[in-house]
């Protein structure tokens, strides 16, 4: 299957649903990059900092940058400027290095929270408790320039479906939870759900995603 015909066919799946796309473009080429985008596509999703900055660089400016993978403190200062959404953070330390970075540049950084769902060990993320802790108006208080748009997840990569579903609706179920405690609070706006890949986004679209991150999909198999 061509790009083309790959970009096709998400449109279709997403035709009618409220759900966005993004293109997870990661170790491609910037020239497979700009292919996509003279298809239309305009939200890219990268997982490393130094490839993001170098694509964001040379692409249009009209692109919505998602940063989807593992982010240390120490880069955060080189996204900062420009990306429209991080799904990964996955730690209290970080959104605090965001909010620094983001205020030095004058800027709100919509940021996910990353929820640890999975039952692989390795998978980063908040789990229940930490987010009822920061979920409050004290804990918030000091985030004055990152804006919490909702929550990301990834299911355990297994061929049992019911297992994938299961942790996706946990996922939803605990999403409306926050969205009804936290969306009160001036730096909470709970609409983004991220969750679904290439081999589980069916089931994520079913259960509620509004945000999927496909890579392999559509752009083939990554030859790492
Ligand atoms: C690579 C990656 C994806 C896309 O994976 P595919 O299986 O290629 O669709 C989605 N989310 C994250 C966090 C990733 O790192």
């Amino acid at each position: 299957m061509s790009l083309a015909e790959n970009l096709e066919t998400f449109q279709k799946v997403l035709e009618g649903t409220s759900c966005r796309l993004v293109a997870v473009s990661k170790t491609k080429p910037i020239a497979v990059l700009q292919d996509a985008y003279d298809l239309g596509i305009r939200v890219f999703g990268e997982n490393k900092v130094q490839e993001l900055t170098e694509k964001y660089e040379a692409l249009p400016k009209d692109i919505e940058w998602h940063m989807i993978g593992h982010l240390q403190r120490n880069k955060v200062k080189y996204i900062v400027p420009f990306v429209a959404l991080i799904h990964s953070v996955d730690s209290v330390r970080l959104l605090q290095e965001i909010n620094k970075r983001a205020a030095n540049v004058g800027r709100v950084v919509n940021c996910l929270l990353q929820v640890h769902i999975a039952q692989e060990k390795t998978k980063f993320g908040f789990d229940e408790a930490e987010l009822e802790t920061l979920l409050t108006e004290e804990a918030l208080a000091a985030f004055t320039h990152v804006r919490l748009k909702g929550l990301m997840g990834m299911a355990t990569n297994t061929d049992d479906p019911a297992q994938v579903r299961q942790e996706f609706r946990g996922l939803k179920t605990l999403f409306e939870r926050c969205k009804a405690k936290a969306n009160h609070y001036q730096n909470v706006d709970f609409t983004e759900l991220s969750m679904g890949m290439s081999n589980d986004y069916t089931i994520a679209l079913e259960e509620g995603s509004t945000l999927i991150r496909v890579g392999s999909s559509i752009f083939g198999a990554r030859g790492y």
